[in-house]
């Protein structure tokens, strides 16, 4: 059984006031819910607050992306010991905003992906094609891809420790969700891809997010899907109220 895992993507948004505000909002909201992991991921500068703004809540953070070397000179950068460092638990890494706005590679996902495990990091890695590649029928492959060029070098002890987030493009900030059918058909195929590349047992352990314009009122036919174990949320993790919405519509409370 997996269990339900939903995380917060501020990106680029909040001031230092805004990120401690929302954050003291999101653990007092998450109270001791016992059957969902949930996480928020603010930018970098903000962690410290957010770090102190949660206290001893079940509310975990995460960073939104990580350079490789774990020090040096590589200015502007921040690295998996530093977020360690701080407290931090998880990683989004490869986001589209990153492969498609940056050029991010699935090459350099994969470096980023073994640098926070070497630091006892959870990355979560996202996947998903652009419309343009649904619309001419590559979704399975461009997933399959990038989970071969991201993660499937990774041995199963490491691998364990990863959360899949699939994230279509077309649907991120655009208020175009998947429906939960086709989120579900991408879902499962990529567990077969996971399965032919390590195990049954190893593919029905690893939790797949979907990601875009998740929102309270659509979260749980989304959860409903067999293969669908939690949420990325962007948009909608900027406010308490219409992320504990999705939180608690995730485990149907
Ligand atoms: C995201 O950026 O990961 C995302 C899913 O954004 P949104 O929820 O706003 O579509």
């Amino acid at each position: 059984m997996r269990r339900p895992f939903i995380a917060g993507n501020w990106k680029m948004n909040l001031t230092q006031a805004e990120c401690g505000a929302l954050a003291a909002g999101v653990a007092a909201g998450v109270g001791d819910l016992a059957d969902c992991d949930v996480a928020i991921c603010p930018p970098f500068v903000y962690l410290e607050t957010v770090l102190g703004a949660i206290g001893s809540s079940s509310v975990k953070v995460g960073g939104q992306n990580l350079y490789p070397e774990p020090s040096g000179a590589f200015t502007g950068e921040i690295s998996a010991p530093m977020l360690s460092d701080l407290g931090v638990t998880y990683v989004i890494l490869g986001h589209s905003e990153r492969r498609h706005i940056l050029g991010e590679t699935d090459a350099q996902v994969f470096s980023k992906v073994q640098a926070a495990l070497a630091s006892g990091l959870s990355p979560i890695v996202c996947v998903g094609e652009t419309l343009e590649q649904r619309e001419a029928g590559q979704t399975g492959e461009v997933v399959s891809t990038q989970f071969h060029g991201s993660l499937a070098e990774l041995s199963e002890q490491d691998f364990a420790q990863v959360t899949i987030a699939y994230e279509p493009v077309w649907a991120i900030g655009t208020g175009k969700v998947a429906t939960p059918e086709q989120a579900e058909e991408v879902h499962c195929n990529l567990r077969s891809v996971i399965e032919s590349r390590y195990n049954t047992t190893i593919a029905a352990a690893v939790r797949i997010q979907y990601g875009g314009s998740v929102k309270p009122d659509n979260v749980a036919e989304l959860m409903a899907q067999e293969n669908i174990d939690g949420a990325l949320v962007g948009g909608a993790s900027l406010s308490p109220e219409s992320f504990l919405g999705i939180v608690h519509g995730a485990v149907g409370q």
